[in-house]
């Protein structure tokens, strides 16, 4: 099949080059996003292959069953970015890599904690200029601590099982609870609970209309004086003006994220010679106990691996008229 890769970053590319001659399908690579103006470089394909940022709304799917697109192979796990319905209406599929590497973002959003709690971050660059002052970097221990967990899925299941590496009480909240985490030590409690009795709270639920805005001046009412908030998973769970209050007034003490709410237009490109628009992200940047990374917790060489092959192997299944093990549907 003739596939049009977009949004495609060099490591994309390496990743996809290194399996696609176990293939006969062609990829055409395009820096682009995939968007109105530029949907039409799908044309002359089979299908196209897309990342988190690439908003395939009913005008976009329209357009691409004009050019008789008939797969849509997202190189991810979360698909609220895709209208499902309008693509079920044009007869288009939809399929994923629902986990091509729990760990690199359970271990990601442990890097954030790690590095807020020992502010290694700063530690780094004062040593760089021979500056071997300790003064301003006490941390604290994540030994004893309670963590809070919303969602148990693969990636929170992931996350749990490092917490209790490092001798945590594990709370966690989630819609179906898990046999596997209870036998862990999990403790499952209503939402309100478990965001009032942690010490760090991490996201791992994915963006629906129900947990838009998860966090907000509510649920951060619920939550204890010098919480350390980490959100590896989309950034819309959290309401950035809710969440930079809460950093001025102290209530929140620690800020890791690796997703942000207005992400679309600023991750993923080097915006180093431009003028910020964003006043969120500028003002989130000024904290000294927030940490942001540009949706890289997925960034490993195994998950690229995974997400080449697993794409590979959806976009072939496909073709051959196999079952579509990974595809989703409007629910
Ligand atoms: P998953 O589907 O395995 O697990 C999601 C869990 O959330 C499920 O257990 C589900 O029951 C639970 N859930 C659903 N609605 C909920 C609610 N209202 N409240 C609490 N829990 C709820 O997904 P996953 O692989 O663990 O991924 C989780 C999210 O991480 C994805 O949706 C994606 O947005 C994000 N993600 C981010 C990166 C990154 O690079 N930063 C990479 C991969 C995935």
């Amino acid at each position: 099949m003739k596939i049009a890769c977009f949004s495609t970053k060099s490591y994309d590319r390496e990743s996809f080059d290194r399996f696609l001659s176990e293939t006969d399908h062609s990829f055409s690579y395009f820096d682009a996003k995939l968007d109105k103006h530029t949907v039409s470089l799908a044309e002359g394909h089979d299908a196209i292959c897309t990342f988190v940022n690439d908003h395939i709304d009913s005008g976009i799917i329209a357009k691409l069953h004009q050019f008789g697109i008939k797969l849509i192979a997202l190189r991810c796990a979360g698909y609220n970015q895709v209208d499902l319905k309008s693509a079920a209406e044009h007869g288009i599929k939809i399929a994923r890599v629902p986990a091509y590497s729990p760990e690199a973002v359970a271990e990601h959003a442990f890097a954030l904690i790690l590095t807020l709690a020992r502010k290694t971050h700063k530690a780094y660059n004062r040593v760089r200029e021979n500056n071997f002052s300790l003064e301003g970097l006490t941390g604290v221990n994540i030994h004893g601590k309670t963590v809070g967990v919303i969602g148990t899925g693969a990636i929170g299941r992931a996350f749990c099982r490092i917490a209790k590496g490092f001798g945590c009480t594990i709370l966690a909240y989630d819609v179906f609870e898990n046999d596997e985490m209870k036998q862990l030590g999990v403790k499952y409690l209503p939402m309100n609970e478990v965001l009032s009795k942690s010490h760090i709270i991490s996201l791992h639920c994915p963006l629906t209309p129900e947990t838009h805005h998860l966090i907000n001046s509510e649920s951060i009412a619920h939550m204890q004086n010098g919480i350390a908030l980490i959100n590896t998973s989309r950034g819309a769970l959290i309401e950035t003006k809710s969440v930079i209050r809460a950093l001025k007034n102290k209530k929140i003490g620690y800020l890791g994220i690796d997703v942000y709410e207005q992400e679309e237009n600023i991750f993923f490109k080097n915006l180093s010679e431009e003028i910020m628009q964003d006043e969120q992200i500028s003002r989130l940047m000024t904290f000294p106990n927030v940490l942001v990374t540009g949706h890289q917790a997925f960034l490993t060489k195994e998950a690229l691996e995974q997400i080449s092959r697993t794409t590979l192997g959806n976009i072939t299944a496909f073709e051959q008229g196999d079952t579509l093990v990974n595809e989703i549907k409007p629910s």
